[in-house]
């Protein structure tokens, strides 16, 4: 009984992983490698990066200068599966954008960095395409008064992984 619910359990963990490489495939987005972290070069970022032209507002966590390149590192508190999440992608590839346009340096590809595992995603121009797209919908969407904010809730904005590319966060 019990080895049947396993292989049932392990059954469903498949289908769902099959899945969500399926969506990231279909976007092009890249799936991420874990990686070690090695803490000792993370730098605090202590204000906000901002471009006027983008309207665009965001502080990663960290940044890892090395060998020319500045890396974003995003620390999430939450546990991770085997993949990360598309909105965390999206966000760390906010923060790629802001580096490379603020710094004049293309970010390779940035990390993300969960309790259990750290992800180095390779921020390709597929990616940066994808993000510019969202944040041009998102003001379109928001010019044309269409899926107006939901909520009042700052800390709900706070745990939201589209906070950096989105014009109605509140905070
Ligand atoms: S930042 Fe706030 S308003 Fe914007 S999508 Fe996230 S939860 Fe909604």
């Amino acid at each position: 009984m019990l080895l049947t619910l396993a292989l049932a359990l392990f059954l469903v963990a498949l289908v769902l992983l099959g899945l969500a490489k399926h969506q990231q495939r279909r976007l092009g987005l890249p799936g991420g490698r874990v990686i070690y972290a090695d803490r000792r070069l993370w730098g605090k970022v202590e204000k906000p990066l901002y471009d006027p032209e983008l309207g665009l507002v965001g502080r990663p966590d960290y940044l890892i200068s090395q060998g020319g390149a500045l890396i974003p590192v995003e620390v999430k508190s939450s546990r991770v599966g085997a993949a990360p999440y598309e909105a965390h992608i999206f966000q760390l590839a906010a923060y790629c954008l802001l580096v490379h346009r603020l710094y004049g340096r293309r970010p390779p590809y940035g990390i993300l960095h969960y309790p259990d595992r750290t992800f180095a995603i390779d921020y390709t121009p597929t990616l940066e395409a994808e993000t510019l797209r969202l944040l041009k919908a998102m003001r379109r969407q928001q010019g044309q008064g269409e899926y107006p904010r939901s909520h009042q809730s700052p800390a709900r904005c706070l745990r939201c992984g589209y906070r950096p590319i989105c014009d109605q966060r509140l905070l």
